[in-house]
């Protein structure tokens, strides 16, 4: 009978007990930091509630900060245009799509939106996810399968990542934007694959420096791959008009195969998106999971990303400024004598500090003297190279940055005689 042989054939793990979460290695991971810093009398930075728009400024426990801890690079977040766009919409069309557009979750504004992206890039077409991090998921793991080959830059985003292990394709990474290394790779690497992508960032978020695509461009040339940009950190910051890593080099975009990019960093919304030919986005359409099985992007954020791409049209001189305010703090901290890595001095500055908790101190300290700065630590980056990542709004004063830059190396000097090392810490 049937149910004697499901019985049977019942593989041995079903019936075992499963272990309770509190017994799991990674929650007694989560414990021993959380006693960690518990010991070393420092304060948690992470999920600290914001009491307003957080861009230049923000607010915390009724504290006005100055914040360099947001995405907001041209300050549209709480420009009139963007939330007039977003109401309008919600008006008109409420909160949620309410399904995933192929079926009935179809509004104007989506349209309008993957219009208005192509332009921008100069492509044929676009198509709008809910989220960034969904875009690099769903995109990649369409595209690609398991007969494919993946070769990306050692300092992709998670989401990139997450997109590759999902498709099955082979993967291997190259030394950070260094093109001999991916030419080595590419040289090296043994199989026939039917595929072959590379994926970069127009400019990297943990370190804030720009890809280097004219050397990625001639390998192009030569081997043929698909090339795949995440101008996350790079759209409304290089270039005159702001319009990314393409504009920057002087590029033709519709040399890169695949632009992709987020809605919640300089368009101030919720999103991603790709940009490039008819064929690719069609493709997407109708074939990448994270699209036509989930809901189609909130109307309101569709409408606040529009209005965010025409107030950086016609204003290209709000990326002027986030540009001269990277330049001025990237100078300002050499000259101070902070190490700020690879940064080129755009949207992203980090400040390297070493250890962990060493971070997760200066933040707190930083915090104490009215500046919003948070630690990125193990496992975003190596043990060792834990930082502070500072995100350069136009927004931000002069005065600002100046006092933020003098007051992290006063600071940072305060830290360098304690020992933060873990080893006496008894756990
Ligand atoms: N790509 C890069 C390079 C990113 O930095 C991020 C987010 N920090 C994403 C993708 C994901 O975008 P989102 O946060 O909009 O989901």
């Amino acid at each position: 009978n049937r149910m004697a042989r499901t019985e049977r054939e019942a593989p041995v793990t079903v019936r075992r007990k499963q272990p309770r979460f509190e017994d799991m290695p990674e929650y007694k991971q989560v414990l021993t930091q959380q006693l960690a810093s518990q010991q070393l009398h420092i304060d948690n930075p992470f999920y600290r509630a914001h009491e307003t728009a957080a861009g230049a400024t923000t607010v915390i426990d009724g504290r006005k900060l100055v914040n360099f801890a947001s995405y907001d690079y041209l300050g549209f977040n709480k420009h009139p245009n963007v939330l007039a766009a977003a109401r309008t919409a919600i008006e008109g069309f409420g909160i949620s799509a309410s399904a995933s557009r192929l079926v009935a979750g179809e509004r104007p504004m989506h349209a309008e939106l993957e219009e208005r992206l192509a332009t921008f890039y100069g492509v044929d077409s676009a198509i709008a996810f809910v989220s960034g991090y969904l875009t690099n998921v769903a995109a990649i793991s369409c595209l690609m399968g398991p007969q494919d080959l993946v070769v990306h830059d050692e300092f992709i985003h998670n989401s990139a990542l997450a997109g590759i292990k999902l498709s099955g394709a082979t993967r291997r990474l190259f030394k950070h934007n260094d093109a001999a290394d991916l030419d080595h790779v590419l040289r090296t690497v043994a199989g026939d694959y039917r595929r072959i992508l590379v994926i970069v960032e127009g400019v990297y978020s943990m370190d804030g420096d720009v890809a280097n695509l004219p050397a990625i461009l001639k390998l192009k040339a030569e081997y043929g791959f698909w090339l795949m940009v995440d101008e996350a950190h790079a759209l409304g910051i290089l270039g005159a008009k702001g319009r990314g890593t393409f504009e920057h080099f002087g590029i033709d975009s519709k040399e890169i195969d695949i632009w992709m990019g987020t809605l919640s960093k300089t368009t101030s919304s919720c999103g991603g998106y790709i940009a490039g030919s008819a064929a690719l986005i069609a493709i997407l359409k109708a074939q990448a999971g994270g699209f036509v099985y989930s809901v189609g992007l909130a109307p309101a954020l569709a409408a606040s990303a529009i209005a965010s791409l025409d107030i950086l049209r016609k204003e290209p001189e709000r990326a002027a400024a986030l540009r001269r305010n990277g330049a001025l703090f990237l100078k300002l901290a050499q000259e101070a004598g902070l190490d700020t890595g690879l940064s080129g001095g755009f949207s992203v500055v980090p400040i390297l500090v070493g250890d962990s908790l060493r971070a997760v101190q200066l933040s707190n300290d930083l915090l104490a003297a009215g500046i919003n700065a948070l630690p990125i630590i193990h496992p975003a980056v190596p043990e060792g190279q834990a930082r502070l990542r500072f995100f350069i709004t136009s927004d931000h004063t002069e005065a600002q940055i100046r006092e933020t830059v003098a007051v992290t190396a006063e600071r940072l000097k305060g830290l360098t005689e304690r020992n933060f090392g873990l080893a006496s810490i008894d756990v």
